[in-house]
């Protein structure tokens, strides 16, 4: 398989001819070579979508016109469905039945963005002066660039691409290096449904070449990013030489608060869920358990012994419920962290190595991991770690249930479980984070707004928030009766 660049509605190889293998994490074998941009492509795309904009092809059609692309767009994916699964897990490792998910809820976005755009926006305002009618429109911002991360190559792409482009901007969309093949069906199709020219635009390459390129670009009008927390500082500075309009959804480290009055099965199966969806590569994880003290014993005893039970191994064999881990560096990354914690004195309750037996050992597959007797300080508690490892700590009311919860630098999402319907919404309440659930963990929705409070990044997506990241706000006093201002006597 070859990939190239999609740039000025023509398909592109690097300007220097570059590639980067394209690996799949269950055997380690290449299953593509993809073109790798260099900074001329990434200002290539710029320039195409720069042009794109300035001459109104895209921002000028009306509301509708634009949606039916976008519908149009979302029954393609849906007829490609099973192909986009089978690529999805080849590329990223992911089970069928997680990519299966993330290929519903990308039809489902390009559907929901293609009717909102359609519905009332705008506002009037009642002034103090009977002359002048006040309104806000909503305009497109203008070039948009779209930076994702490799965990939901699919999902994270879509999530942005539709707002983007059913606001009226055109983009500068650039994938994770190593997970591009399934976004870039999604300009296969773009191009098929015949988006004009330059309005859709797409790079390869290295983030901190050619996705800060596109963060540092004074022709880019907003840059809306998905990754970690330490990329998302990068690019919040480089956005400031135009004061670009910055979206960060970054990093998670998210509390799952389990109250003594719950059913344990229930408890355990969701929190189970809560951490080990997607290998534990999801920034909304579960990767705290918190335990209420009169229920800790038994929550760990039977939390670890379905961990120990999880079906690992490659996401296209029937049966498995966790993947492999994306990429060998992810990997080590992940094990490293796994040593820290032992080296932290934390108790290995269960896994913490890499599997290697059983055909596995050409891929990059880790045992589902679980840490007891951990200290709020330790760095596997404040860090996120972005695999299939969690912590379990214990607390004693709901203070404390809090203060642990709340005592990290991130503040993605979280969890409560318990029987008391009103406990559950006041813990819930003083929890800092933008993402949360009650009695359950992870279902999310088109429809919802997602994003998160403190290091978890700024702005949020999905829903008519996420549209107005890509919108620009114009207030337009109109006076129905013109006359003189009469301020300058003189
Ligand atoms: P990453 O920050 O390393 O990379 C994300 C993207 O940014 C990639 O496309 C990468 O090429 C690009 N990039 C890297 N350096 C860049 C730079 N200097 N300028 C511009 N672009 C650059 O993150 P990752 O390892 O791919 O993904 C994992 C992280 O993503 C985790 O921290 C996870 O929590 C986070 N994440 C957050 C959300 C959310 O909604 N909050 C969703 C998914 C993943």
């Amino acid at each position: 398989m070859k990939l190239r660049m999609y740039i000025n509605g023509e398909w592109k190889d690097s300007s220097n001819k570059a590639v980067r293998d394209i690996i799949n994490p269950a055997n380690g074998e290449v299953i593509a070579q993809a073109a790798e941009g260099t900074i001329e492509d990434a200002e290539a795309a710029i320039q195409a979508a720069r042009k794109a904009f300035d001459s109104g092809i895209w921002s000028e059609l009306t509301a509708a016109e634009r949606a039916k692309y976008l519908y149009q767009i979302a029954d393609k994916l849906e007829e490609q469905f099973e192909e986009l699964v089978d690529l999805e897990v080849l590329d990223n490792g992911k089970t069928r039945g997680e990519a299966e998910f993330d290929m519903e809820d990308a039809v489902a976005c390009f559907r929901y963005y293609a009717g909102l755009i359609t519905t009332p926006g705008g506002e009037t305002f009642e002034v103090p002066d009977p002359d002048i009618q006040s309104m806000v429109v909503r305009e497109p911002v203008g070039v948009a660039g779209l930076v994702v991360p490799w965990n939901f190559p699919m999902l994270m792409s879509v999530w942005k691409i539709a707002p983007a482009l059913a606001a009226g901007n055109t983009i500068v969309f650039k994938p994770a290096e190593i997970t591009p093949v399934t976004a870039i069906k999604v300009f296969e199709i773009m191009e098929e449904v015949g988006i004009p020219a330059g309005v859709a635009n797409m790079i390869l390459g290295e983030g901190g070449v050619i996705g800060q390129a596109v963060a540092e670009s004074h022709d880019v009008d907003a840059i809306s990013f998905t990754g970690s927390t330490q990329t998302g500082r990068k690019i919040m500075q480089a956005a400031t030489g135009n004061l670009k309009k910055i979206s960060l959804e970054l990093g998670g480290k998210s509390p799952n608060m389990i109250f003594d009055d719950v059913d344990l099965e229930i408890a355990v199966d969701q929190a189970l869920f809560g951490i080990f969806f997607g290998a534990g590569q999801v920034c909304s994880a579960g990767s705290r358990i918190l335990v209420q003290e009169g229920i800790y014993d038994q929550f760990v005893d039977r939390f670890v012994e379905r961990a120990k039970n999880i079906k690992v191994g490659p996401g296209n064999e029937e049966g498995v419920e966790m993947g492999p881990i994306v990429s060998e560096r992810q990997m080590k990354n992940i094990l490293s962290y796994i040593k820290i914690g032992q080296e932290e004195g934390a108790v290995l309750r269960a896994g913490g190595n890499r599997i290697m037996n059983r055909g596995m050992d050409k891929g990059f597959f880790i045992e589902p991991t679980v840490f007891t007797d951990v200290k709020q300080n330790m760095r596997i508690v404040q860090e996120e770690i972005f695999g299939p490892v969690v912590t379990i700590q214990k607390f004693k009311d709901e203070k404390e249930a809090l203060e642990l919860a709340n005592g990290v630098d991130y503040g993605l999402a979280g969890g409560v479980f318990t029987s008391d319907g009103a406990r559950a919404l006041r813990v819930i309440k003083k929890l800092r984070a933008g993402i949360t659930w009650i009695n359950t963990y992870h279902p999310t929705f088109v429809e919802a707004p997602w994003g998160g409070y403190k290091q978890s990044g700024i702005g949020r997506s999905l829903g008519t928030y996420g549209l107005e990241d890509f919108q620009e706000v114009k207030q337009i006093n109109n006076n129905m009766n013109p006359g003189m201002a009469g301020w300058f006597k003189s």
